[in-house]
């Protein structure tokens, strides 16, 4: 377990996965009826992006340093950005990552669980985390423990999965813990977050997740065409509010336009069941 997410804190990837993230919660959010909201990776919370890990990678300069920018942002992203600027109050540089945002957008009657296998990165989310009155941080397998808690007696709600991917298998426990926590808790909208390497291998894992009943399922593709490390990535969610498309398209667009590093930068949306 050698990923820290503070290398990446804040990155093209966060960004589009933390205000896709934002929008569904306030949209779950319209309705008065309390969400159960689980983090199954949560990472270390807040991140500081003048410390060490993000200086070594500079990665936030092409992601939300970027946003920051930008005199004119869709009306999509403000709570997003808002929240951003909520941890900002003073001149420090902090990024809040999944776990902070769920945290910070919680209403009273609302749960949340954020799970972190790291032993370090746990503590770090602790101290970083003012946590809701509803939240609780279970240091361990964020697999397993989605199992014990589906469905909660909420009934409505979100999941984000969001793994390092250092194991060669994790697109397969991915799938299989989806559609595991899918069957028992299928009202719950499910957000993942993969990085896209191999076209082949995505398509393949997007594939068995449409063999796996599960009725709607939509797709999300940013490819900033980075020369350097990670170039796309894709959220596939389950259950996605239904106007994704319609409020989605523009707001892409104006991101894709923001984030590029090359020429071939480009976005995708679909639904795949
Ligand atoms: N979701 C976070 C965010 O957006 O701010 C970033 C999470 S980072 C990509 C993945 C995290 O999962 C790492 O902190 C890693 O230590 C943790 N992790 C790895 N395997 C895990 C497991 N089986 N259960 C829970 N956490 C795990």
């Amino acid at each position: 377990m050698n990923y820290r997410h503070g290398f990446h804190a804040g990155n093209f990837a966060d960004v589009l996965k933390h205000a896709m993230l934002c929008w569904i919660v306030r949209y779950l959010q319209q309705k008065e009826a309390p969400l159960c909201m689980i983090d199954t990776h949560a990472g270390a919370g807040v991140y500081d992006l003048t410390g060490p890990q993000a200086k070594r990678t500079s990665e936030a300069e092409n992601g939300i340093l970027r946003l920051t920018k930008q005199a004119d942002v869709p009306s999509l992203f403000v709570p997003y950005l808002e929240l951003i600027a909520s941890f900002n109050t003073t001149d420090q540089k902090l990024y809040p990552g999944s776990p902070a945002l769920v945290n910070a957008m919680a209403r009273p009657a609302d749960k949340v669980i954020l799970c972190e296998l790291h032993p370090e990165e746990a503590a770090h989310l602790r101290q970083t985390l003012k946590p809701a009155k509803n939240t609780r941080i279970v240091a361990g397998d964020g697999y397993r423990t989605l199992l014990t808690l589906v469905p909660p007696s909420e009934k409505r709600g979100l999941v984000l999965i969001d793994p390092p991917f250092e194991k060669p298998d994790e697109l397969e426990t991915l799938a299989k813990a989806v559609t595991a926590s899918y069957e028992k808790w299928p009202m719950a909208t499910y957000v993942l977050w993969v990085p896209i390497k191999d076209r082949s291998q995505f398509n393949r894992f997007t594939a068995e997740l449409q063999n796996a009943a599960i009725k709607k399922l939509s797709l999300l593709i940013l490819d900033v065409d980075s020369k350097e490390g990670l170039s796309a990535c894709g959220l596939i969610i389950a259950n996605a509010p239904f106007t994704l498309e319609a409020e989605w398209s523009g707001a892409m667009k104006w991101l894709t336009a923001v984030l590029t590093q090359g020429a071939k930068a480009n976005f995708s949306i679909s639904t795949l069941a």
